[in-house]
């Protein structure tokens, strides 16, 4: 079985983009891949955030996991925090990628923007690094992301060419899965920026309730033309609205503008918030059940960090071997 492997940051309150982007179909993947899906709790110290918020939204992922629908035992669920080995193999891997490919990252790039050097925490510049490490240590060679996230798994991909071709076939090559409709949803209040959980602005929660939905799209930005068609350069609202009824409801977008051609964007709209409501209520009732399930959710974060380290520790041994360490396997 090969092996799949994406995370989340606990960085904020998790978002229709983080749902439609990846987590619904989470559940799904586990019969077809062995999944290792864990919460980068060690890439949300990146930017500053306080350490209760930093716990409390750690726990909530973990709740949105498992209220997903994902099983905890087809799944390997872990927090990167409690798997030291990412730790170490980032340190070595550090060797391997370089500060001009680091620096010409989009997302450091916009983080950093606005910030002065004295202000910018290596983390942030190191953040690549540690995400192939991630996705190197379990052998993964399918990655379910966002958009936004292609570039770092393309970097994953140029270490892996360059490690092997120095070192011999040591390390997985990896590839992304990306989901066309969703996998780029954008703000409501700015459909040309995407909607994102350290950044709320025009965002729906998952958490979020029926009336604060229906507020939300209702007041969503729209356009002048008064058409439900997808144009995203002329109409990007409509199109964002349009993308995620399509993923809410497994259609295509053609059978969406099709079921919408003659409604006004008032009535399109209520439609995309009963949509959302739909999907979200059952993933609430989940959460909500087990979100103060302390016992459950420390077991399940014991047994995904037991087995992460299983998987992960053998290819960290790999990687130690190959470049000239020595370890415990070779004497
Ligand atoms: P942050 O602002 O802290 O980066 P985020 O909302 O971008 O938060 P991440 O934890 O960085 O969330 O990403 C988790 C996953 O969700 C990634 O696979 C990412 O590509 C995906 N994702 C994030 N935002 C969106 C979006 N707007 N549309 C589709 N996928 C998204
Ligand atoms: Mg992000």
């Amino acid at each position: 079985m090969d092996i799949l492997l994406t995370g989340i940051k606990p960085t904020g309150k998790l978002t229709l983009g983080n749902y439609l982007g990846v987590l619904k179909r989470l559940k799904s993947y586990v019969d077809e891949y062995d999944c290792y899906y864990f919460i980068a709790d060690l890439h949300a110290l990146t930017l500053p955030i306080e350490k209760e918020v930093l716990h409390d939204n750690t726990l909530d992922v973990l709740s949105l996991f498992l209220a997903s629908g994902i099983d905890p035992k087809k799944a390997t669920i872990f927090l990167q925090s409690q798997v030291p080995d990412h730790a170490e193999l980032s340190t070595i891997l550090m060797n391997y990628l370089y500060m001009g490919e680091l620096s010409r990252m989009t997302q450091f790039k916009s983080l950093t923007a606005s910030l002065k050097n004295e202000a910018i925490g290596l983390g942030i510049f190191t953040y690549p690094v540690l995400m192939a490490a991630d996705i190197v240590l379990y052998d993964a060679k399918v990655i379910p992301v966002g958009e936004d996230q292609t570039q770092h798994v393309e970097l994953a991909r140029d270490l892996v060419h360059r490690f092997n071709k120095r070192y011999g076939d040591v390390l997985t090559l990896p590839k992304t899965l990306v989901n066309t409709s969703s996998k780029r949803i954008m703000s409501l209040k700015d459909p040309t920026k995407k909607m994102s959980k350290s950044d709320p602005k025009g965002d729906i929660f998952l958490l979020d309730d029926e009336k604060t939905v229906e507020k939300k799209v209702m007041s969503a930005v729209t356009d002048m033309v008064g058409i439900v068609q997808f144009d995203p350069i002329n109409q990007p609202g409509i199109a964002n609205l349009i993308n995620i009824y399509a993923s809410l409801k497994n259609m295509t977008i053609e059978q969406v503008t099709t079921q919408f051609k003659n409604a006004n964007y008032g009535t399109f709209k209520k439609e995309v918030a009963n949509a959302i409501n739909d999907e979200l209520k059952p993933l609430q009732e989940r959460y909500n059940a087990i979100r103060n399930d302390k016992e459950y959710l420390n077991e399940v974060l014991s047994n995904g960090a037991k087995k992460a380290h299983a998987r992960a520790s053998i290819v960290l041994n790999r990687v130690k071997n190959a470049i000239g360490l020595v370890t415990k396997t070779n004497e």
